[in-house]
C-alpha cells in the first residue's frame, strides 16, 4: 500500500505540472524536491523501502505499476504521466519498443560490460534557462543539435566526463540544506550549463537542412524528404536508421562513410570506429557526422546512392532490413539482381 503523504491522505501536498516534453524521471525529481524528499525517500516510500527504482531505466521501461503510483499521489492521469516517458516514440519512429532491451533511435543509460553509457544528452544553452529541466527528446538518438540554439547536444559533463544523471547530483549532500540544482554534474559538481557551447561544422548544407527538417518534423511525427512526402514518419525512420547503422559499420558498406566524407571533406576528415556496431551506443560527435553522410546520400534521391552503389559494390542485400521486417525503400537506388527478369519481358515471353 502507498504510504500516506502529507495531511489530505494519499495525495501529496505539492503536485508541480509538467513541463513541455519533460522526462518522467525529471518530473519525479521534482515533486520529490517540491514535497521535502530526496529522490531516493520518494522512490522508497512509493514502492517499499529499499527501492531499487533509479538503478533502471524508468523513461524507457514506461512501466504502468510506476505510472499509477504516481498518479494516486499526485492527483495526474495515468496517460498524461505515460506521454513523458518515451514509449510514445513507439507509435511513429519504430516498429517495437523494447522496455528492457535496446530500442531503435533511444539512448541507452547504464552500464553494460564495463562500459557507461552516456544516453542522457544535454543543452547547455537550454539548462541556462530560469527554469532548467530534461526533455524527452534528448533521449533521442538522432537528435543531436538543440533545434533551438543550434549547438551540438553534450553527452558528458566537460570536466570529468561522467555522463549526465541529474537524479544522482544529490548524492554525498545528505547533511546539507536544500538540494543541488539538477544542473549539476553528479560527480563533481560542475554546473553543465556553463560547458561552452560547440557548433557542429556541417560540411554540406543541403545536408544540414535535410536534418533540420527532420528534427523539425518529429515533434509532428511526420517525415518529409525535399518533394517526397511519406504517409507515416516511420517509413523514413526506418531507410534513415539503416544507413547510420551501415554507415561506417565493419561490413564492405561502412565504405560508405569515407565514401561520402571523400565528397564533403576532400581536405580531409575524421574516421569513425568501425568496431560499434550499434548507432545508438557512438558519441554525440560520430552520430552526427554519420546523420550527415546519411542525409547527404538522401539528398538527389536516388542519384547520390546510386552512384554510391556502382562505386563500392554495394548491393540489395546490404541495405536488408533486420529479420522479420519488410524491405525499405533504400532498395530502390540498389542494382537489380542479374538474376531480375523484367515483369512485361516474362509476360511477352
Ligand atoms: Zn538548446
Ligand atoms: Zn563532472
Amino acid at each position: 500500500m502507498t504510504r500516506i503523504f502529507g495531511l489530505t491522505g494519499r495525495r501529496l501536498p505539492i503536485h508541480p505540472q509538467p513541463l513541455s516534453d519533460e522526462l518522467l524521471t525529471h518530473w519525479m525529481v521534482r515533486v520529490a524536491h517540491a514535497n521535502g524528499m530526496k529522490v531516493q525517500t520518494f522512490a522508497d516510500r512509493l514502492f517499499g523501502y529499499p527501492s531499487s527504482f533509479w538503478a533502471r531505466d524508468q523513461d524507457k521501461m514506461a512501466n504502468l505499476h510506476v505510472i499509477e503510483k504516481l498518479a494516486e499521489v499526485t492527483g495526474k492521469d495515468t496517460d498524461d504521466l505515460m506521454d513523458l516517458t518515451l514509449k510514445p516514440y513507439g507509435e511513429y519512429l519504430y516498429e517495437k519498443h523494447n522496455p528492457n532491451g535496446n530500442t531503435r533511435w533511444i539512448l541507452p543509460l547504464g552500464v553494460y560490460h564495463r562500459t557507461r553509457f552516456h544516453g542522457m544528452q544535454f543543452c547547455p544553452m537550454c539548462l541556462r534557462s530560469e527554469k532548467p529541466y530534461f526533455r524527452k527528446y534528448w533521449r533521442l538518438s538522432f537528435y543531436v543539435e538543440c533545434d533551438h540554439h543550434q549547438i551540438l547536444m553534450m553527452d558528458s559533463c566537460p570536466k570529468c566526463q561522467s555522463p549526465a544523471m541529474f537524479h544522482r547530483s544529490e548524492l554525498g549532500h545528505r547533511y546539507r540544506r536544500g538540494y543541488p540544482p539538477i544542473v549539476n554534474c553528479y560527480r563533481c559538481g560542475f554546473d553543465l550549463s556553463w560547458a561552452g557551447p560547440t557548433k557542429y561544422p556541417w560540411a554540406d548544407q543541403q545536408a544540414m537542412l535535410l536534418m533540420q527538417t527532420v528534427i523539425f518534423c518529429h515533434f509532428r511525427k511526420q517525415a518529409f524528404m525535399q518533394d517526397r512526402h511519406f504517409e507515416s514518419a516511420q517509413e523514413f525512420f526506418d531507410v534513415l536508421y539503416i544507413l547510420c547503422g551501415r554507415l561506417g559499420s565493419a561490413q564492405v558498406a561502412g565504405e560508405l562513410y569515407e565514401w561520402v566524407q571523400h565528397w564533403i571533406r576532400p581536405e580531409g576528415f575524421t574516421p569513425v570506429n568501425r568496431k560499434i556496431r550499434m548507432f545508438e551506443r557512438r558519441t554525440v560527435l560520430e552520430r552526427a557526422s554519420i546523420l550527415e553522410a546519411a542525409a547527404w546520400l538522401l539528398c538527389d534521391w536516388p542519384d547520390r546512392m546510386v552512384l554510391a552503389a556502382k562505386d563500392i559494390g554495394l548491393k540489395r542485400k546490404h541495405f536488408r532490413p533486420e529479420f522479420g521486417q519488410a524491405d525499405t525503400w533504400i532498395l530502390e537506388a540498389m542494382p537489380l539482381p542479374s538474376s531480375y527478369v523484367p515483369f512485361h519481358r516474362n509476360r511477352n515471353n
